[in-house]
């Protein structure tokens, strides 16, 4: 187009899964909790006062910040509070790497991260990951490198580097930068945040998306040392000053108020994942432990892609990537037992 940077010209935007209108299917595809959030978040809505809407919100979400700190036993100073995780995730590129200072990451994880790349003019190093789709930390920590971009549990194999491997690495490279993206940490029951205390080269990234049931509300988080918090300010307030509204900070601090639920429901979500995955093995797909709320399932009887399609036939909606490496495989979010019978069953019906 004749009115476009250069930067729009050249860029592949990332793809997000689909999101089909008045949805009929049984959605698997988008790691979306299949549970409502906590009904607090319904009462910290509907009681807002909607006056309060002529007005900006906190420009850094204070309250939330505050209710962040709460939660993940920090202080605000450590807590950045953005507009989903992938705009905490992009601002990390952003504030952290450039043409000389490359990010490394997989080969197979997270497509984002090679489009915040781009979109900032970030050198990257791409390490493959293992045969078995574990992450190559030998190769990471040979790679030159400013620093790293690490989904933990990786998406979309869902295979997670323990809290105890994982300080090894950040300890072995303390000029170096480790972004860890613990989109779906709560669903594997364990998180490096504790360690940003410890490690200045660390940020931890979360999102309210997945185990709290908030991804249409759009907010995420980071922790870390201040100065790396700072960077990220920097950055936010050279882009877009409030990116977090007034109704989505009450709802999401009404959503943290609320542990009880929340540890019910990931509770519900990882215990249907196991028979989920033992149903897709009974029925030959080879499927890698997963620490997530999706499981990697592949190397089945019928193409992956052909599966997908068969399923999507069927109103049963899965993510397949026409990928190297992970093209034999369907990532499957963990549903509803009830929805995920209907994919079992139709699985079944397809093979037969
Ligand atoms: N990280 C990973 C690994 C993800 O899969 C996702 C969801 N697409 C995100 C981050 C971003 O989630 P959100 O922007 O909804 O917080």
């Amino acid at each position: 187009m004749e009115f476009y940077s250069r930067r729009a010209r050249d860029i592949t935007p990332y793809k997000a899964g689909e999101q089909p209108k008045g949805c009929n299917f049984v959605k698997l595809n988008t790691n979306e909790n299949p549970y409502p959030p906590s009904p607090r978040v319904a009462e910290a809505v509907s009681a807002f006062p909607c006056g309060r809407l002529r007005l900006y919100p906190s420009p850094e979400a204070d309250d939330l910040r505050d209710a962040i700190a709460r939660y993940e036993g920090v202080a605000r100073e450590n807590v950045f509070v953005s507009n989903g995780s992938d705009e905490a995730l992009a601002l990390a590129f952003a504030a952290f790497f450039d043409d000389e200072r490359a990010a490394c990451f997989a080969d197979v994880t997270y497509s984002f991260y090679e489009v915040f790349a781009a979109m900032f003019g970030a050198k990257t190093q791409v390490v493959p990951l293992k045969e078995d789709f574990t992450l190559d930390i030998a190769a990471m920590r040979a790679c030159p490198c400013a620093g790293y971009f690490i989904a933990n549990p990786n998406a979309p194999t869902g295979i997670a580097v323990s809290a105890g491997e994982m300080e090894k690495f950040i300890a072995s490279a303390p000029d170096r930068l480790f972004v860890l993206d613990e989109a779906y940490a709560e669903f594997s029951g364990e998180t490096c945040v504790p360690l940003i205390k410890k490690y200045p080269n660390l940020a931890v990234i979360k999102t309210f998306s997945k185990s709290h049931s908030l991804a249409g509300i759009r907010c995420g988080y980071a922790v870390g040392a201040p100065a790396l918090i700072e960077g990220l300010l920097r950055m936010k307030n050279s882009f877009n000053s409030y990116p977090v509204d007034a109704v989505c900070a009450a709802a999401c601090a009404a959503a943290l108020a609320d542990g009880e639920y929340h540890e019910k429901t990931v509770r519900l979500v990882t215990k249907e994942r196991e028979r989920l995955r033992g149903e897709l093995e009974k029925l030959g797909f080879f499927v890698p432990p997963s620490g997530a709320n999706f499981l990697f399932a592949g190397r089945a009887r019928l193409p992956a892609g052909e599966i997908y399609r068969r399923l999507k036939e069927e109103g049963v909606l899965v993510r397949h990537w026409d990928r190297p490496r992970i093209s034999d495989f369907c990532r499957i979010t963990v549903g509803t037992p009830h929805d995920d019978d209907i994919l079992l069953e139709k699985l079944k019906k397809i093979f037969a």
